[in-house]
């Protein structure tokens, strides 16, 4: 084996070329033109010597006689193949040779040249490979930087192409408790698999390929679980996907949020919640009614309020101690809480007053549910204050109002309970007809 170096530095100057030639004149006239191209020519002249250098690992390319002292270039089609499947491989040599050539070899990259041949063709030919070997090369320089940068990252990242997932950082194999893209492809995984809800239509890996295109600028946040670890918190992250050349190719790009995203949780769970009952607080009750309040002036549903508030609370209190006092308003929010749908929401309005929202029931049916939520207050003794009732009003909201009105009829309501002996449920007065 000759390596012959050249000197120039043509972009293809990393590139190696093997020469097995047995016939020195042409070794020399090929050796040559190939040197002119190629930084390293590696000249041999038997089949013996190609397989040496091939599985040494060093050509980028091939120019082959048909004939070889000891077989010919079929014969080294397999160590070819197993080192690039790709390779550009020029077989030379007399028709019969070439043809003897052609039926048993299926490189992908073959090119034969009759001898004799024009020198330019063959030149021409190489110059091709040339630039198209250097070509794939700069952007396997280039994947290999994009690799070394996603690798260098904390924020979890994939490269994915439409449903398959070509590339994973490391940090997202960390994640993923994998060591390498081929472990997570030999277990048969796919991104679905880590997530802690239902996937999204069509899967996660062609979910991220459509963000780009969401003009909405939504935050998109994805619960991720390891699913060897089931029934483990999830972590929280926030999605990215940057589209890259190609159809439904995307970098997708995961930041953790989780420490954030609970902060926030925290946050709006004090803004909402009472912190004694745990129930919504007046605030959110607003918001809440606003809500169901635009449902029914939308699609005509009916939405009724009932308010309630407990009998002689200033009693038990006193009697019993503010404390006690505490633990049964806990208490009722609790029985509250079990006898209702899970739509309706309960909110503490005031100190023992409470409202439930009741969406897709009636006047009747919020009595009747106001009915069965006496009887869970006033049926079983409360510890440390024995029996306690409340006192109901029920309203319906009336398409076109204001939420406040309606909470105000199951006030009057309410008020109407109270003075007419406590412990009992009273409806809205219905609204008086026209006079003619
Ligand atoms: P009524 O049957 O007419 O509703 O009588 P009441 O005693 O329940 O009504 P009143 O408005 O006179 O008294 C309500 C009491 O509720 C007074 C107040 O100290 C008490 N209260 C308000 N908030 C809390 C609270 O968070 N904890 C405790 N323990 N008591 C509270
Ligand atoms: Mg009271
Ligand atoms: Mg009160």
């Amino acid at each position: 084996m000759l390596p012959r170096h050249a000197e120039s530095t043509a972009p293809t100057r990393r590139l190696t070329a093997l020469l097995a030639e047995a016939d020195p004149a042409a070794r020399a006239v090929l050796a040559d033109i190939l040197a002119a191209r190629f930084a390293v020519v590696i000249e041999v002249e038997s089949v013996a010597e190609a397989r040496e250098a091939i599985k040494a690992g060093r050509p980028d390319m091939a120019v082959i006689a048909a004939r070889l002292p000891d077989g010919s270039a079929a014969a080294l089609t397999a160590a070819l193949h197993g080192h690039c499947r790709r390779m550009p491989v020029f077989v030379t040599g007399p028709p019969e040779a070439i043809l003897a050539v052609l039926t048993t070899v299926s490189l992908p990259g073959l090119r034969c040249l009759i001898r004799p041949f024009a020198v330019q063709a063959l030149e021409e030919a190489l110059d091709a490979a040339a630039a198209d070997l250097a070509a794939r090369r700069s952007a396997d320089d280039a994947w290999q930087l994009v690799k070394q940068f996603l690798d260098e990252s904390p924020n979890p990242a994939a490269l994915l192409n439409g449903n398959e997932v070509a590339s994973l950082n490391r940090a997202f194999l960390r994640f993923m408790g994998l060591s390498s893209l081929a472990e997570f492809r030999s277990l048969g995984l796919t991104l679905d698999r880590f997530l802690a809800d239902p996937p999204p239509p069509g899967g996660l890996a062609a979910w991220a390929c459509r963000l780009p295109g969401d003009t909405l600028d939504r935050d998109h946040h994805l619960r991720l679980v390891r699913p060897d670890r089931p029934g483990s918190s999830p972590q929280i992250f926030q999605a990215a996907a940057t589209p890259l050349a190609g159809r439904n190719r995307c970098l997708l790009t995961l930041t953790d949020v989780t420490e954030l995203e609970l902060e926030r949780q925290e946050l709006l769970d004090l803004a909402n919640h009472d912190p004694l009952t745990k129930t919504l607080n007046r605030r959110k009750l607003g918001d809440v009614l606003a809500d169901e309040a635009a449902r029914t002036n939308r699609y005509g549903t009916p939405f009724s309020v009932v308010m309630l508030d407990i009998d002689h609370f200033k009693n038990i209190n006193d009697t019993h101690g503010h404390d006690v006092g505490d633990t049964v308003l806990v208490e009722l929010a609790a029985r509250l809480r079990t006898c209702l749908r899970q739509v309706d929401r309960l909110a503490r309005f005031g100190g023992e007053e409470f409202v439930v929202a009741a969406p897709g029931i009636d006047v009747q049916g919020a009595a009747e549910m106001a009915e069965r939520l006496r009887q869970a207050v006033a049926e079983t003794p409360f510890a440390g204050a024995g029996t306690v009732t409340s006192s109901f009003g029920v309203a319906g909201y009336r398409p076109g109002e204001k939420p406040e009105e309606a909470l105000k009829r199951a006030d009057e309501a309410l008020y109407r309970a109270k003075s007419g002996g406590r412990n009992r449920v009273e409806r809205e007065a219905l609204p008086q007809p026209q006079a003619r």
